[in-house]
């Protein structure tokens, strides 16, 4: 943890839906998420839907304490892009969010590093906050080349826009051998990757860097949430199968209280 300034960031837990979901399912879940986040103030709350499913969380979310989001965006603002969304359209539903470079789009959809900063930069000129995704494979960790994976992905995004880009956005430490696997990393070595993201921020900018909301992502559940969120660096958590369950995920969201 950075010494020296004292910032107490506030907590955020996101819920990545992934491509999960359907609209009578859906109508059961945001209900039950917001009447049970209603009461919470200590922290702030959001779920990542799908494309289609974002006028049904705008219209059952808004006036309440949950925004919303997408999970993906275009890097390019219209055009010739078949089955590409924009990130005004994600604006035109009132998106506060939207995940970039998950590592199921790097993997599965080759997104690079480069085109990682595109999306990024796309989200923010639009007044979206981007959700920067960075974290190791499993072979990577082994390789102990964890803190040199996760520092080329975030040095994508601040060698082409600097830290102040950052003062606008959310990291989102997901090791990729935690997602989906039901193996959490444990809060110590989360915390040493948080440490180090905000350590390598804090050489741009130590301010930005004391500020910077960095979650944690991978097999979050219940369970396990309070005490990776006591963590000095973890700054609140990326959701994926739990928030999927609205008693579950609403339990996450009260152990960032
Ligand atoms: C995710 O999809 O970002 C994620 C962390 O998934 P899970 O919580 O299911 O591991």
């Amino acid at each position: 943890m950075l010494t020296g300034l004292v910032t107490m960031r506030r907590k955020l837990v996101v819920g990545n839906w992934k491509m999960y979901g359907r609209l009578v399912k859906n109508q059961a879940l945001l209900q039950g998420v917001s009447e049970g986040v209603r009461q919470l103030n200590g922290a702030d709350y959001a779920v990542c839907v799908p494309y289609p499913y974002l006028a049904q969380a705008q219209s059952m979310l808004q006036g309440g304490n949950v925004a919303w989001g997408a999970q993906n965006l275009s890097p390019f603002e219209e055009g010739a892009y078949t089955g590409e969304v924009a990130s005004g359209m994600l604006v035109d539903f009132a998106c506060s969010y939207v995940i970039i470079g998950h590592s199921e789009r790097r993997g599965l959809y080759h997104e690079s590093n480069e085109t990682v900063a595109q999306k990024f930069a796309a989200a923010q000129k639009s007044g979206l906050t981007p959700i920067l995704c960075v974290g190791e494979t499993l072979s990577e960790r082994e390789s102990a080349v964890t803190e040199a994976v996760v520092a080329t992905q975030l040095d994508a995004v601040l060698d082409h826009f600097g830290a102040a880009a950052l003062s606008r956005a959310v990291i989102a430490y997901e090791p990729v051998w935690a997602i989906g696997t039901g193996k959490t990393a444990s809060p110590e070595q989360a915390q040493a990757v948080h440490a180090f993201i905000r350590q390598r921020v804090a050489k741009h900018d130590a301010k930005v860097a004391e500020g910077l909301c960095i979650l944690y992502g991978g097999s979050v559940k219940a369970a396990n949430a309070a005490e990776l969120f006591g963590m000095p660096d973890i700054d609140g958590g990326l959701i994926g199968g739990a928030s999927l369950v609205a008693e579950d995920f609403v339990a996450i969201c009260r152990a960032a209280q």
